[in-house]
Parts: C-alpha cells; structure tokens; sequence
C-alpha cells in the first residue's frame, strides 16, 4: 500500500534490535485518516470471504481492528492479557510471547465471543516472529470457528513470522512488507 510505505518511510524511526517504532501514527498517536484507508484496503483484499469477527490482542491491536472492523460491518473481539487461571472453563487461553517486551503473556477470550459459527480475521499491527499470530489461531482452533486470514499492517519480511504462517497455508496479507531496514542510516526497504 503505496500511501502507508510512503508514511513509514517518512516518519517510520528504526531501532537496534530490528524494531520499528510508529509512534506518530500508530502506535502512540494514531492517524484516522490513514487507518481508515487502511480499513478499507483490508475490506478490498479480503471482498471474497465472509467475515464474522476480527481478532486481535491488546493493547495496540485494539484500536486498529476497532477502524478496520467499521469496513466488514462485525464486531471486534480482543484478546486479553490476563493473570488469573482459567478455573472454571470459561475462557479460550493460550501464551504469547511479546517481541517488543521480550516476556511472556497469558492471554484469553471468553468462549461467549467466538464460536464455532465464526468466521474470523486476525488483524494486528505488526508481523515479525509470528508469536502473536499463533497465539490467536490457537484460539481460533480451540474455538472451533475458521480462520479467514490475518491481516497485517506491517510485516517484518526478515523476521520468520509470515514465512512460517504462509507454510503453514495460513492466508496472510500484510500491506506493507519491509525486507531490510538500518538502525544506523535509518534506510527501509519494502518488498513488491
Ligand atoms: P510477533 O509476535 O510477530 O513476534 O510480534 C508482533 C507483535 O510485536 C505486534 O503485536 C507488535 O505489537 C509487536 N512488534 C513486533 N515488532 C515490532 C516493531 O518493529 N515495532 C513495533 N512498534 N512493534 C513491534
């Protein structure tokens, strides 16, 4: 998507440690306008399947899958970050490993928002290792509902995550894939 790699690469800020902050439009303050492109695009790429709910985790996925949701007319349901035990059976869980906090995360959805009548997009910020991902197919599965897709705004093509799901047959569309980026010239390259 010409509009978000022209975005990135102006105000896109690369880290040590292969990490890529966008603070300035999406992940501290958050640009409408291009979200709402994005939303759209997102609806254009995935026209030809049923959607029934999109799926993300929180924190950052939430306000980004709450714009895209508007475009596909479903509700957004996001996985939570949670420290109590799974005592009485009802909640989906599994572990997620954060790439940026470098910890490990139980995370949950309560089995009263995905069924097995579902048909879901997983949407999410970033794609690198692909921890994120699996943990929300995990919970698809658990569920029983299907999985549509996953849609990424930005894909780390360096980093194994979308290599692994694609191998998989998972059907991943990322809208902008960035296949090397330099934390001292602060140069991005984008894959086409
Ligand atoms: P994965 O689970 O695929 O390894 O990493 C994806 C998650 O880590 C995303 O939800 C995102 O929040 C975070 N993440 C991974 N890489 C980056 C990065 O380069 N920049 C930012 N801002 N977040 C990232």
């Amino acid at each position: 998507m010409k509009l978000l790699e022209e975005r990135i690469r102006k105000d896109g800020v690369v880290k040590a440690g292969n990490v890529l902050k966008v603070d300035s439009f999406l992940n501290h303050q958050i640009d409408i306008d291009l979200m709402n492109e994005i939303g759209k695009e997102f609806k254009r790429i995935f026209s030809d399947v049923e959607i029934t709910k999109i799926l993300t985790v929180e924190a950052s996925g939430i306000a980004i899958a709450a714009i895209v949701a508007q475009y596909f007319k479903v509700p957004v349901v996001f996985a939570k970050k949670s420290q109590s035990i799974n005592l009485d059976g009802s909640v989906y869980s599994t572990k997620i490993e954060s790439f940026t906090h470098k910890r490990v995360y139980d995370v949950i959805v309560s089995k009263k928002y995905l069924s097995p009548e579902d048909k879901v997009l997983v949407v999410d910020d970033f794609l690198a290792n692909g921890c994120a991902a699996d943990g929300l197919i995990d919970i698809i599965k658990e569920s029983g509902a299907t999985l549509e897709g996953v849609g990424i705004i930005i894909e780390k093509g360096f980093q194994d995550g979308g290599k692994r799901l694609r191998e998989r047959g998972v059907r991943v569309e990322s809208l902008a894939i960035i296949d090397s980026m330099n934390d001292k010239t602060g140069e991005i390259f984008f894959r086409h």
